[in-house]
């Protein structure tokens, strides 16, 4: 069947259900964005020209918010807790409504039980039939859930499944084998799935999906009265609960009080919470229309360090307020930082909001060094005097997420079988290719090549198509996540099947004595001192992230849209 957008979302409001704070949040979410999502479906709908949309069963189980994984979040909805996974999903909800699919939604596991069809009860009860569904969005709660509650069809049945993962997982993480091998177990499972079948709230590591959410948009008039409307001297802080507030944080408030009004919207109970200097002026945590209102007249939204990657500071940029923010040196990750380790992810942490230091920036974001006052000091006169517009990149705005959920949902498959272009018969000791080009050790290796011969395979279902493809090498230690990005592309996991070959190390002219195949995340790659070339033998094992101080890697990148990172030119 042909899916139709829908305007209406009295259904989808019906379908979350009710009692619990955390339901109430998403519903009252999903009602004050009803209009912009409105619009976007049909601006959207004309964009696509009549093209079909294949309308697909889907389930939503949202596992964090089941009563079986302790639901740790309800509880904290109106004290300060974490708010950004609730807008993610309630906006996912909305995305998948509005696009016009079969949705279904389960918020336990006795609901999951009678969407799959699986006996209610106790133990696992593998699903016998056909999966009902096209789809599953779910997060690592859900993961755990229906292992247990579906058993080894679970197995069978993974293509199907889509993970929501906030901070992301790489790929060493997610290979059950490759993990416990070599010290990348953690807590968080390793479900063998896709890496790109996990979808997160920025777009941080490319092997994954990037699924995000949406912020307010603002008409032309609402954006002049905005601007006229800035009062200078205001300041918000980003810190919804005082723990974000503790620490050190003395030293710059006072500076930034010594110029400006300071507001805070941290949740106390009955009185003002200690952390919070008296010359701040708490509002309370606020409903998000009044955090909206506030933003309006703010002229810098400030943050602390904490939360990381959350969604407020786009709110702010989106309302005309300047976003402030730490830089972090060195980087946090899960090596050196509480909050992260464990983590299925080695990703490095730059500041507060990597998406708004790399993809935003100036005027909009400054990212600055809070231990040099002098720089801090600066940066807030700097900021008081600077005129921003409003500004909400595409990917955030309800058509935008709407286009690319959209193209995820009509192209990536990970049930058919990809063919997987590793080569059987290797060449042991030999060249790359057939003919051996001399050249030099040393010689820098061409930094990009247009893979004119990768365009002979066949591959029908390649997405993104193979005409986005670019094959960049990296230097020694680089990932293919910085080499594609300092190149002005983005790396592609879904490329790697066609440049994991000896006819890629052949046109880069890479001088290999030996050719391997290997089970290892940062191949393809080779040694140059060495003269050794690896190929990767694992599919699952494709990672942009990974490196290794001694290797160069071949890296699949592609282009972007602007303001859609996660679609190339040719990708819708
Ligand atoms: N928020 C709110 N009231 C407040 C402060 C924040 O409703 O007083 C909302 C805000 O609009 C944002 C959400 O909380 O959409 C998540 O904010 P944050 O960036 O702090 O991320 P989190 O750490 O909660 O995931």
């Amino acid at each position: 069947r042909q899916a139709a957008f829908r305007t209406d979302l009295s259904v989808l409001l019906d379908q979350v259900g009710a009692g619990k704070e955390s339901l109430s949040f998403m519903k009252r979410r999903i009602r004050r964005l009803a209009q912009q999502w409105a619009a976007a479906a049909n601006r959207l709908d004309a964009k696509l020209e009549q093209r079909w949309r294949d309308q697909k069963k889907i389930l939503v189980h949202v596992g964090f918010l089941t009563e079986e994984s302790g639901d740790v979040f309800s509880p904290k909805v109106l004290k300060g807790g974490p708010l950004g996974e609730m807008v993610q999903w309630a906006d996912i909800l909305t995305a998948l409504h509005v696009l016009g699919h079969n949705l279904k939604i389960s918020m336990s596991v006795k609901e999951l039980q009678g969407f799959l069809g699986v006996p209610p009860g106790r133990g696992s009860c593998p699903l016998t039939g056909p999966l009902p569904f096209d789809l599953i969005y779910t997060d690592y709660h859900g993961m755990q859930q229906m292992k247990q509650h579906m058993g080894l069809s679970l197995k069978k049945h993974k293509c199907h499944i889509r993970v929501i993962d906030t901070f992301g997982t790489e790929p060493a993480y997610n290979h059950e084998e490759y993990a416990t091998l070599h010290g990348y177990r953690t807590n968080w499972g390793y479900w063998n799935l896709n890496a790109r079948q996990y979808m997160t709230m920025f777009p941080h590591t490319p092997d994954n999906s990037f699924m995000g959410f949406v912020s307010e948009e603002l008409n032309e008039t609402e954006k002049k009265s905005i601007q006229q409307n800035k009062v200078n001297n205001m300041a918000v802080v980003y810190g919804k609960e005082a723990s974000m507030w503790k620490q050190g944080k003395d030293g710059f408030l006072q500076i930034l009080h010594n110029y400006m009004e300071v507001h805070g919207t941290v949740y106390y109970e009955t009185q003002r919470p200690p952390e919070v200097p008296a010359f701040v002026k708490n509002h309370g945590l606020l409903p998000q229309h009044e955090l909206q209102q506030l933003l309006r007249k703010a002229k810098l939204f400030i943050g602390f360090g904490f939360p990381y990657e959350g969604p407020a500071p786009l709110e702010a940029i989106a309302n005309g307020c300047i976003f402030l923010q730490p830089k972090f040196t060195p980087p946090h990750s899960s090596l050196n930082h509480e909050f992260f380790r464990g983590k299925p992810t080695s990703r490095e942490v730059s500041s507060q909001h990597p998406y708004a230091e790399q993809y935003i920036g100036r005027p909009h974001v400054m990212t600055v060094d809070y231990n040099n006052s002098l720089e801090f000091d600066s940066a807030i006169r700097e900021i008081m005097r600077t005129q921003v517009e409003p500004y909400l990149p595409y990917e955030y705005t309800c058509e935008g997420m709407l286009e690319r959920v959209h193209a995820y949902i009509q192209h990536q498959d990970f049930c058919s079988l990809e063919p997987p272009f590793v080569p059987t018969n290797l060449s042991r000791p030999g060249s790359a290719g057939g003919s051996r080009v001399p050249v030099p050790l040393f010689v820098p290796l061409p930094n990009s090549t247009a893979l004119g011969w990768a365009s002979n395979v066949t591959a029908p279902a390649a997405w993104p198509p193979l005409s986005s493809l670019r094959l960049i090498v990296s230097q020694e230690g680089q990932s293919c996540v910085e080499t594609c990005r300092s190149a002005g592309f983005i790396c592609e996991p879904a490329h790697f099947r066609f440049i994991n070959n000896k006819e890629a190390l052949r046109r880069l002219e890479v001088q290999c004595d030996v050719v391997d195949s290997e089970v290892n995340h940062i191949l393809p790659a080779f040694s140059v001192l060495r003269r050794e070339c690896g190929l990767q033998r694992e599919p699952l094992l494709f990672s942009c992230a990974g490196y290794s101080p001694k290797f160069r890697r071949l890296c699949p990148c592609r282009d972007f849209r602007r303001g859609q990172v996660a679609l190339c030119r040719d990708c819708l």
